[in-house]
């Protein structure tokens, strides 16, 4: 039997990568005060051994690193995991930044930023949605994994688990997320503003890039393990939903 202690049964673990030493005081001291454990790292290359190793729940990544930039630090730490990835870039690194969230970050912060504005997104990302779908038409069955499906996908919600036609599908968690929130309402138009609230959560963010990054990143995977069906559809001039099966 494990020993009890005071230390919470899953303490949330953060790792916080940037070389500037003052920036990433501020990131470690403002995550700590939110009761993550935090581990520092000033260097890519490092960064990525460290993110395999210790598995975090979170990682901030400044763009602009030593030893490898972050966008490449980013493609690298998403060949393994699946963690809240917050990228944090200069205001001159625009085109980075595009490329870092098509890279598979969830979100991103630009310098500079106040830890008010760092705590309220980090809390937005914790506190995703993770509701359970209303039963039509009946009870909810005796199964406890409420499984969505639409065509060849299906999406087991609590397992976050997805797969097209029998094959599982990894996904990021932002991308788990909109295909998740899209497939609830398969017939629903969602707007890019309304994804962003439902996903992202509406306090800071109101880049509606961030969705629309996404949701291709999401098409690209789900087209390739689909044979190059088109799941997704958009609604030219609103937004998006799941393709009408016919
Ligand atoms: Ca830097």
């Amino acid at each position: 039997m494990p020993i009890m202690s005071n230390a919470p049964e899953h303490e949330r673990r953060a790792m916080v990568v940037e070389d500037d030493v003052d920036i990433r005081e501020l990131i470690v001291f403002s995550l700590e005060s939110q009761g993550f454990l935090v581990t520092e790292v000033g260097d890519g290359r490092e960064a990525v051994d460290r993110a395999r190793a210790d598995d975090p729940d979170l990682i901030t990544l400044d763009l602009g690193l030593p030893g490898l930039d972050g966008v490449e630090v980013c493609r690298r730490i998403r060949e393994f995991s699946d963690c809240y990835l917050m990228m944090v870039t200069a205001r001159d690194e625009e085109v980075d930044r595009l490329i870092g969230l098509e890279t598979g970050a969830d979100d991103f912060l630009a310098k500079p930023f106040s830890p008010r504005e760092l705590k309220a997104r980090v809390n937005a990302m914790f506190r995703r949605p993770r509701r359970p779908v209303e039963p039509v038409g009946g009870p909810a069955g005796a199964n406890d994994h409420e499984v969505l499906a639409h065509g060849v996908l299906s999406v087991d919600v609590e397992g976050r688990r997805v797969r097209v036609a029998g094959g599982e599908l990894e996904l990021t968690r932002t991308e788990f997320d909109l295909l998740a929130e899209l497939m609830r309402t398969p017939a629903r138009v969602w707007s890019r503003e309304a994804l962003l609230r439902s996903v992202w959560g509406d306090e800071w963010t109101t880049d509606t890039h961030l969705v629309e990054v996404h949701i291709g990143n999401l098409r690209r995977k789900l087209a390739s393990a689909s044979g190059g069906s088109r799941l997704i559809h958009t609604v030219r001039g609103v937004g998006y939903r799941m393709e009408s099966l016919s």
